[in-house]
């Protein structure tokens, strides 16, 4: 049983029910799939507002689920950080506050504070498991992965791992823990959760849509929620940075100054060390600045908003397990 207050959702009927939290802003609507008894799931798309796979798909996901069919009860908020879905933006766009460095929040904080405290309070602190869906957002293309922080708690970094596997169209990644994420909060209140990170580029891609569907659905029926045939997962390559010093084997590339940015590559391309990933031309010099991958590996994040201010990331390369 969860600490503190109730769940809003305590005493609901058997069925679908459409709730808004908090007023607007900081505010979201939360689909909640009641069925019979058994452990709650929260699910959330848009903690970026530019991210478009996780609201397309759970709109999606709350329309395919009779709730008769189900055990527990399943938490789905489509977009959480609606001022920022709004302005078409992944921050705030008032404060520029990003809802993924803002857990726990704070009721008096800045906005995405706000949002976080809310979130929290109302909703995640009651889960049994958590999915935040993210991806590349309108400025860059990924290649798609899920992932974890690793909490150093075996019975909880096991349940992580698996619900990871769950999504078996995409890479895998646990990362030392980082703060201010709805995974560090979640790991604070002792939740199994994971992220995923879609291709984004500004849409929905198909291959992302059926990747996501089949990794919930995998979680699912994984988790008892509902029942099928236990789902056979194919194998992904993993990267599991234990401390975070094996994390610099992942690699950022920012850009070396203001300007116009033209990739030479696309995600998922194998790169080598010093391969050409792109040029920046800055606005006030004729030349071009080259930016060569430090490191032999996957290219997993690419630039595609081609304005670049200095120091953005421009490109990410990944040593991938086979
Ligand atoms: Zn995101």
């Amino acid at each position: 049983m969860k600490k503190g207050k109730r769940p809003f959702w305590d005493g609901f009927a058997p069925g679908l029910h459409l709730r808004r939290v908090g007023s607007r802003p900081p505010g979201f609507s939360a689909f909640v799939l009641r069925g019979g008894i058994g452990r709650t799931a929260v699910i959330n798309g848009a903690t970026h507002g530019d991210e478009y796979e996780g609201p397309t798909v759970l709109r999606e996901l709350v329309a395919s689920i009779n709730p008769r069919t189900l055990r527990g009860t399943l938490v789905i908020v489509p977009v959480l950080h609606e001022s920022a879905f709004f302005a078409g933006s992944s921050c705030h766009p008032a404060d520029g506050s990003n809802l993924a460095r803002a857990f726990p929040g704070n009721p008096r904080g800045n906005q995405a504070e706000r949002v976080a405290s809310l979130f929290l309070g109302t909703v995640l602190r009651h889960a049994d498991f958590y999915i935040d869906l993210h991806s590349g957002g309108v400025a860059y293309d990924f290649l798609p992965w899920s992932g974890y922080l690793i909490t150093g708690r075996p019975e909880i970094d096991g349940i992580q791992r698996d619900m990871a596997a769950c999504f078996d169209d995409y890479w895998c990644c646990g990362s030392p823990r980082l703060e201010g994420r709805t995974l560090s909060s979640a790991a604070d209140e002792g939740i199994p959760a994971i992220y995923t990170e879609s291709r984004g580029g500004g849409g929905v891609h198909p291959d992302d849509r059926k990747a996501l569907h089949r990794g919930l659905r995998n979680f699912l029926i994984r988790f008892g929620f509902l029942k099928g045939p236990a789902p056979r997962l194919r194998k992904v390559p993993i990267r599991l940075a234990a401390n975070s010093d094996e994390t610099q084997i992942q690699h950022p590339h920012p850009a070396p100054s203001d300007g116009l940015f033209i990739p030479a590559v696309s995600a998922g391309e194998h790169v080598r060390k010093n391969a050409l990933l792109g040029v920046v031309c800055p606005m006030n010099e004729e030349s071009d600045i080259s930016v060569r991958a430090k490191h032999r590996g996957s290219v997993v994040a690419i630039r595609r908003r081609r304005s670049v201010r200095a120091r953005d990331n421009l490109a990410t390369v990944v040593l991938l397990a086979p």
